[in-house]
C-alpha cells in the first residue's frame, strides 16, 4: 500500500518540526515547508522546501505531486513581546493571511482533500478574560468579536476563510485553536519566545539567589499544553468527522508567578522576581475543553509540572551550549 503523502507548511517550525516527525512515525510520506529549516535538529521530512509561502507560486508547487492532507502551520507569529507591542501588527497581518490565503487557493486547485489549519486562543473575546480565576474561552464565546491583538483577528479572517473553502468548494477542513503549546525545541530567546520558555531561560541563566524580571504582577493567569498533547489533538482532530473549531488547550491554570514558581522547583534554584511594566495581553486565559471531550471522546491529560520537566533540561543545555 503506498503512503499517505502530507505536506506540513512551517515545517522549520517548533510544531511544525514535531508534527513532521509525528507523521513520520505513522508511516506517512512528509514534504516540509518553511523560509528556514529546522533550527535545533534536522528535519525528518522526505522532502523539505526552503521557500516563501506569501509568493502563490509557491504555495502552488508545494501541493504538487499527490498531496492528500495539509496542515497550515506557517505564520508569522511570537509570544507577547511580539504580538501585544503594536510594533508589528501590519507585518502579523499581512504575513500571515497571505500564506492562508496562498495555501487555501492551492490546495483547491490541487484537489486537496483535508486542511488542518491551527489557529489560536488569541481570536476570543478581551471582555471574557478580564477576571484571572474565571475566563470563558468556550468555542461559542468566540462571537461577538473582540481579540485583544491583530494576530487574534488574522486568525479568525483566516477560521472564516477556511470555513468558506469548506461550504463553498467542498473541501474538508479541521481548525484547532491551540492555547499556549509549549516544549522542547521551541523558540527560547530572541524576543519571540513564550513564557514557559523565557522563564525556563532565566532560570537557567541566573545563579542562585538571583534576580530574574517578570512582565506584570504575575498574577494574570494562563494554562500551558505540552507539544504531544497538542500533536494527539491535532491527528485525533484530522481523523474525525469535525471541522471545529476547536480548542486543543490544557485546562490547567496556574499565575504566571505559579508557572515561575514551578520552574524555580525543577531547577532546584531560588531565584527572586522582579515586577517590571510589559506587554501582557489578557487577565486569564485558560482552555475549555468540553467540546474536544465530546466531539472527539479525547481531551489533553498531561500536567503543566510533568512537561516543565522535559522542557527545562533542554533549555538549560542550550543556555549552556550558547555560554560556551
Ligand atoms: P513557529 O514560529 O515556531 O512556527 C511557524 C513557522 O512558520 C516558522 O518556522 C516560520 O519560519 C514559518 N513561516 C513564517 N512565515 C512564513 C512564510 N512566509 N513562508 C513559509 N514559512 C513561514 O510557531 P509555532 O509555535 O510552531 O506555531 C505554529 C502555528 O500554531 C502558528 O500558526 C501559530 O500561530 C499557531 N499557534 C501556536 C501557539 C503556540 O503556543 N505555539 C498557540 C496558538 C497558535
Amino acid at each position: 500500500m503506498s503512503k499517505k503523502r502530507a505536506l506540513v507548511c512551517g515545517a522549520g517550525g517548533f510544531i511544525g518540526g514535531h508534527l513532521v516527525r509525528r507523521l513520520k512515525s505513522e508511516g506517512y510520506w512528509v514534504r516540509g515547508v518553511d523560509l528556514k529549516y529546522p533550527e535545533f535538529s534536522p528535519t525528518q521530512a522526505d522532502d523539505f522546501i526552503q521557500a516563501d509561502l506569501r509568493n502563490a507560486t509557491v504555495a502552488e508547487v508545494v501541493v504538487k505531486g499527490g498531496i492528500e492532507e495539509v496542515y497550515q502551520l506557517a505564520a508569522d507569529m511570537g509570544g507577547a513581546g511580539y504580538i501585544f507591542t503594536g510594533d508589528h501588527d501590519a507585518v502579523v497581518m499581512h504575513n500571515s493571511a497571505t500564506i492562508n490565503l496562498n495555501m487555501l487557493e492551492a490546495s483547491r486547485l490541487a484537489g486537496v482533500k483535508k486542511i488542518f489549519y491551527s489557529s489560536s486562543a488569541c481570536i476570543y473575546p478581551e471582555y471574557n478574560q478580564m477576571d484571572p480565576d474565571n475566563p470563558n474561552c468556550e468555542e461559542s464565546s468566540a462571537y461577538p468579536a473582540g481579540p485583544d491583538s491583530e494576530y487574534g483577528w488574522e486568525k479568525l479572517f483566516s477560521e472564516r476563510l477556511y470555513l468558506s473553502y469548506m461550504r463553498n468548494y467542498g473541501m474538508e477542513v479541521h481548525i484547532a485553536r491551540f492555547h499556549n503549546i509549549f516544549g522542547p525545541e521551541g523558540t527560547w530567546t530572541g524576543g519571540k519566545e513564550k513564557s514557559p520558555a523565557a522563564f525556563c531561560r532565566k532560570v537557567a541563566e541566573t545563579p542562585v539567589g538571583g534576580e530574574i524580571e517578570m512582565w506584570g504582577d504575575g498574577k494574570q493567569t494562563r494554562s500551558f499544553l505540552y507539544i504531544d498533547d497538542c500533536l494527539e489533538g491535532v491527528r485525533r482532530l484530522m481523523e474525525s468527522n469535525f471541522e471545529g473549531p476547536v480548542n486543543i488547550g490544557s485546562e490547567e491554570m496556574v499565575s504566571i508567578n505559579r508557572l515561575a514558581e514551578m520552574v524555580m522547583e525543577i531547577a532546584a534554584k531560588e531565584v527572586t522576581i522582579k515586577h517590571i511594566p510589559g506587554p501582557l495581553g489578557v487577565r486569564g486565559r485558560r482552555s475549555d475543553n468540553n467540546l474536544i471531550g465530546v466531539r472527539l471522546g479525547w481531551k489533553p491529560s498531561e500536567l503543566l509540572y510533568k512537561g516543565l520537566c522535559k522542557t527545562y533540561p533542554w533549555i538549560k543545555e542550550q543556555v549552556e551550549l550558547l555560554s560556551k
